[in-house]
Formats: C-alpha cells, structure tokens, sequence
C-alpha cells in the first residue's frame, strides 16, 4: 500500500484533513483556512485540490502541486 502523502506539499502525512479520499497535511489545511477567498493563492489550492480529485478518478495518477512557493 502506498505511503499517504499530502497532495498538496507531498509530504508524509501524520496527520490531516481527508476530502473525497485525498489527503491534505494540518499544514496546507491550515494554509487553505486562513487564506482570504478570492486570492490566486486561494484560487490555486482549490484548483489544486479539484485537479487531484478528478484526476485520480480518471486516471489513478496524482498531479504534482508543489511548484506554488509561498
Ligand atoms: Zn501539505
């Protein structure tokens, strides 16, 4: 079984929030919490998360997130 990475800094994860099946690190979580809606920064966690989603339904294959540095 593959080892649970967060999908969007794809770092082991220990802990963290589950959405549709994918995981996302108290990190990015929290990121994603206290970033203000209507932000590219927002914008692009959202699309990252929706492209892992689908993509993973479609195909089986993770998408890689991490060239967005903050
Ligand atoms: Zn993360």
């Amino acid at each position: 079984m593959k080892r649970q990475v967060c999908i969007i800094c794809r770092k082991p994860l220990n802990s963290g929030i589950i959405i549709s099946g994918k995981r996302i690190c108290k990190c990015c979580e929290e990121k994603i919490i206290n970033t203000q809606m209507n932000t590219d920064f927002y914008e692009y966690y959202k699309n990252c998360i929706k492209k892992n989603i689908v993509q993973n339904a479609l195909k089986g294959e993770e998408i890689n997130c991490q060239n967005y540095h903050l």
